[in-house]
């Protein structure tokens, strides 16, 4: 089956690897010609990584990067596709925009999925004529290293699609969990109250950055403290998944710290701008240093 993939950056780039590596021909789309660029020296490091600990041959590496092509359109990029998986920005506006458009370019049997964190699958599938061939797909970050894909139905979404894409993620290695198509759904419902209330705590002087994640590294056993994890997803991802469920759900304790609001208009997004809770080196995801906040 003929993939593409739409955004080319944190996530899109991992998808297409994930499927490239497991012999899909993929199509990468970003309307930035650098984003596709340097999704491809992205994806070409974490393949080289992989050869080095012999997880993959350089002739794996070698035929996965030959699995991927880059474009800059929509048209181009969607022709033959039997699935497309759009990871562009979090943004309702620009996803409904695009899956009208693919809804026109795409053969009436191609399954559109998104990797949306949490805007509403069926709203997404009201924009096409085909809401039984809309699905949520949502891989998690980094892509080529977790095992979940949480599969989410729209409202309307056929039984068969979602069989086939717990079929094609297993496919991939990954553990697919079915799940519906609620706010925040489950992952992020779960995960965003937590940073979220990180947030607060290091807002309201509770305690420091550093504090806040070491109790919940070495008291939860979490592998990354929460306001470390934030800047891994991005702040603005965050913020935008907060605001999602504060207007799905109409109920305040989903209300984003104004911190955090603060933050991201600040234009401090966590490892992609280089600050966040933590200082980042340029290209690495290394935290450097835990800033310190005043209220
Ligand atoms: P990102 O900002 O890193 O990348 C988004 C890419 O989309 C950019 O390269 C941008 O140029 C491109 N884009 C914007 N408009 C486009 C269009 N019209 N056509 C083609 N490309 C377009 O974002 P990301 O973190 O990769 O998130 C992508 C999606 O994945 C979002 O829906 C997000 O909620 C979801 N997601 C993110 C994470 C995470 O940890 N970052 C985890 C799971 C899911």
């Amino acid at each position: 089956m003929n993939i593409a993939v739409i955004g080319a950056g944190t996530m899109g780039n991992g998808i297409a690897h994930v499927f490239a590596q497991n012999g899909f021909p993929v199509a990468l789309i970003d309307v930035s010609a650098d984003a596709l660029s340097k999704a491809v020296s992205t994806i070409t490091k974490n393949l080289d990584r992989m050869v080095a600990k012999e997880k993959i041959t350089a002739a794996q590496k070698e035929s996965t990067l030959k699995n991927i092509t880059t474009h800059t359109t929509l048209a181009e990029g969607v022709k033959n596709a039997g699935l497309v998986v759009e990871a562009a920005t979090e943004n309702v506006d620009l996803k409904c925009k695009i899956f009208r458009e693919l809804d026109q370019l795409c053969d009436a049997t191609t399954i559109l999925a998104t990797n949306t964190s949490s805007i509403s699958i069926t709203k997404i599938a009201a924009q096409t004529k085909r809401a039984d061939k809309i699905i949520g797909m949502h891989f998690m970050n980094p892509v080529p290293v977790m095992k979940l894909v949480e599969v989410i139905r729209g409202y309307a979404t056929s039984d068969d699609v979602t069989q086939t894409i717990l079929e094609l993620s297993k496919k991939l290695g990954k553990i697919p969990t079915e799940v519906n198509d609620y706010p925040g759904f489950v992952a992020n419902r779960i995960l965003m109250p937590m940073i979220n209330e990180a947030i607060y705590t290091l807002f309201e002087g509770v305690a420091g950055v550093e504090e806040i994640d070491t109790v919940m590294k070495l008291g939860m056993a979490h592998p990354m403290g929460p306001l470390q994890l934030a800047d891994f997803i991005g702040l603005d991802v965050c913020l935008s998944i907060l605001r999602v469920m504060h207007d799905g759900f109409g109920n305040p304790k989903y209300a984003p710290c104004p911190l955090l609001v603060n933050m991201v208009t600040a234009g401090h997004l966590g490892v992609k701008s280089g600050n966040g809770f933590y200082s980042y080196q340029k290209d690495s995801k290394e935290a450097v240093v835990a800033k310190s906040f005043k209220k």
